[in-house]
């Protein structure tokens, strides 16, 4: 058994999972674990996808290169997606969620449009990540949180924050 808990935050893009991981590991001290840019970093990806803009995830060499690291604890795993990872690495699943109109704005200011913005916006009017996160992991360690606001955030790093300690004394 860990004794520190793992975390996973999930979202579609422009949900606001890196900010947020950011202020809860700086919160928690729990390790912030951004799977796009490990997966850059330590090349576990086979090449872009020029289509889809993106990296093309090698997802057992992330797996693997993570295993050690998960089985020890403490860590906060950022990614847009959830079903590849072994359902025995997370204590809580949180689904970050932004409404439509706020999302759009996030993403077109980050560059997107086109067909990767609508995607990325269907993607959040479907529940997509919601689904898959229900689908891959008990339900009762799924929960889904409101991301439209820094209110909002600062709320949800509370919430989790606070998650953390009786985890942690509870364990
Ligand atoms: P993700 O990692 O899910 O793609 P980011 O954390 O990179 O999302 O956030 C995307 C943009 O939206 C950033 O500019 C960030 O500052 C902003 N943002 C994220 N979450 C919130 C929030 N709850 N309220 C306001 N702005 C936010
Ligand atoms: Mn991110």
């Amino acid at each position: 058994m860990r004794n520190k808990p793992n975390i996973l935050v999930t979202g579609t893009p422009g949900t606001g999972k890196t900010t947020t991981s950011a202020a809860l590991a700086e919160a928690t001290h729990l390790r912030h674990i951004n799977i796009g840019e490990l997966v850059k970093d330590k090349k576990l990806h086979d090449g872009w996808d020029d289509q889809l803009d993106c990296y093309v995830i090698n997802e057992d060499l992330v797996c693997d290169e993570l295993e050690e690291i998960m089985e020890g604890g403490g860590n906060i795993v950022d990614h847009h997606g959830c079903d590849f990872f072994p359902e025995r690495w997370f204590d809580r699943v949180v689904v970050l969620q932004t409404e439509n109109s706020i999302l759009y704005d996030r993403l077109s200011k980050r560059g997107y449009s086109g067909a990767k913005l609508t995607n990325n916006i269907e993607c959040e009017i479907f529940q997509v990540l919601l689904e898959e996160a229900k689908d891959s992991y008990q339900e009762e360690i799924v929960v889904a949180m409101k991301s439209d606001s820094v209110d909002d955030m600062n709320r949800n790093v509370a919430a989790i924050t606070e998650w953390v300690r009786s985890w942690s004394s509870t364990t």
